[in-house]
């Protein structure tokens, strides 16, 4: 339990450095906990650490644990693949999906969102490396997705999110990385949208992607360990 604690901590250097590296203002990109597989007990001993927000992969998987925790009052975050039969646990249970690809998903949370609730927060993932199996729409569907998207009522589209492919080139890296930011920035002053969040790194390129204006790091395995 105490290693957690570590690793958090390791975690928030990490970006803080990065931060000052890319002459960022400290603080302000957010540390989301990738729990997938994790037991509930293990989110309970981040949550002790002084962790909120976490993100799960499995609809089926992530609402179990938000039930068994909700006495924590945790940020619960979607981040896998959605499919529509799917969705109606996803609007009840999470705050933000970061995945969302298809306007059709998008249109079934719009109705299956609770009045009473806020809106669900929303992040349209990019294919930002042109492979054919990823999730994730290509970058010249973005305008048309995200117009329709932010039409939508109860929910707040609020930004983008991409997994670039493993690659150990740096510049490739963060060629994907830069590539998310012009997307969000493009939106922003050619459809007059407020988007403010970027949903890249992980575990392994947290620096990388807050060198390009990451605004939340999704980190699984430096926090809890190898699944
Ligand atoms: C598993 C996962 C992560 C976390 O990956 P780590 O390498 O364990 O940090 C982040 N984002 C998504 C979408 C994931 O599925």
């Amino acid at each position: 339990m105490l290693c957690i604690a570590d690793n958090l901590q390791t975690v928030h250097s990490r970006i803080q450095a990065a931060e000052q590296l890319a002459g960022r203002p400290t603080g302000q990109v957010n540390l989301l906990a990738v729990s997938k597989t994790q037991p509930a007990a293990q989110i309970r001993a981040a949550f002790e650490a002084g962790q909120l927000a976490f993100g799960e992969n499995y609809v089926q998987e992530g609402v179990e644990k938000a039930i068994e925790l909700r006495d924590l009052n945790l940020q619960w975050h979607f981040i896998g693949p959605l499919q529509s039969n799917k969705t109606r646990l996803v609007a009840q249970h999470f705050s933000w999906i970061h995945s969302i690809d298809r306007l059709k998903i998008a249109q079934r949370l719009a109705e299956q969102r609770d009045i009473y609730l806020p809106p669900l927060q929303i992040c349209l993932q990019i294919n930002v490396s042109g492979e054919e199996s990823k999730s994730g729409i290509h970058p010249d569907e973005l305008p048309e997705l995200a117009q329709a998207v932010a039409a939508l009522p109860r929910l707040n589209l609020r930004g983008l999110m991409c997994i670039p492919e493993p690659t150990e080139e740096l510049a490739i890296l963060r060629s994907r990385f830069a590539l998310l930011r012009e997307l969000k920035d493009s939106l922003n002053t050619r459809y007059n949208m407020a988007l403010d969040t970027l949903s890249m790194g992980m575990s392994h390129d947290i620096e990388t992607a807050i060198l390009e204006g990451s605004t939340c790091v999704r980190v699984g395995t430096a926090i809890f360990g190898q699944r």
